[in-house]
């Protein structure tokens, strides 16, 4: 594995090189989803210091197995019931997924006078209202929502998963677009969080900061039920 996480970290500075930007201003997070917690472990071992998971119950029982592990953050990339809500806050440093007022009203009253949790409005990019995110023509709205009502949240950017068709690079732009939205209503909202194994050459170059990496790191994943 340390093999394969060198090679990835060479293939994105590479990629940050090709368009212009300085590879230090990235964050490569390491999707551990389906993984055993001695997987995170390893990880960290290897000087890894954030980690993506995309289940409520798996974050919580990871973070509470490995509770010492020096500096790092769990980031929960996932789909969030209203009602999970109260159990990601208390597990989670980070949300990329947050794509409805419902749902960040939620975890703002689960811990409303605690740390500020970073999050990030989630764009759908397909044409299926079921994937995870608001519309794009929501989104303004939605983080001018979460800037004005739920003081305990800090909006830091916007998150998209690619379409499984099409071009991820036009997705990208488009996600980029709905970044630059954003920023007139919250203006330091500057992160995005883009790029997946096989995708995350195009979301750098369209701009993202916060890369979710998983099987091009771990190896293929175990199987879930
Ligand atoms: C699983 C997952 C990833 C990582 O995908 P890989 O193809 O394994 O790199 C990234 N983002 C989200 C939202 C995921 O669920």
């Amino acid at each position: 594995m340390a093999g394969r996480l060198a090679d990835l970290d060479a293939r994105i500075s590479a990629a940050a090189r090709e368009a212009g930007r300085d590879p230090a201003t990235l964050t490569r997070i390491v999707v551990t989803k389906f993984h055993p917690a001695g997987l995170v472990e390893r990880l960290h071992g290897l000087g890894v210091r954030d980690v993506g998971e995309n289940r409520q119950q798996e974050l919580t029982a990871k973070r509470a197995e490995l509770p010492d592990l020096d500096g790092l953050r769990w980031h929960f990339i996932g789909q969030v019931q209203t009602k999970k809500a109260r159990a990601v806050r208390a597990a989670a440093d980070a949300v990329h997924s947050v794509d409805r007022d419902r749902l960040a009203d939620a975890l703002h009253a689960a811990d409303p006078d605690g740390v500020p949790l970073e999050v990030f409005v989630q764009v759908n990019l397909t044409d299926d209202p079921a994937r995870g995110g608001a519309a794009p023509g929501d989104v303004v709205r939605l983080a001018d929502h979460i800037a004005t009502r739920c003081p305990s949240l800090r909006l830091r950017g916007v998150m998209a998963v690619a379409p499984l068709s099409g071009a991820p690079a036009a997705a990208f732009e488009r996600l980029a677009a709905s970044a630059q939205a954003v920023r007139t209503v919250v203006p330091d909202a500057a992160w995005i969080s883009a790029g997946m194994s096989g995708d995350f050459a195009d979301a750098i170059a369209a701009g993202a900061t916060h890369l979710r990496i998983g099987t091009a790191i771990t190896g293929p994943r175990p199987a879930h039920g």
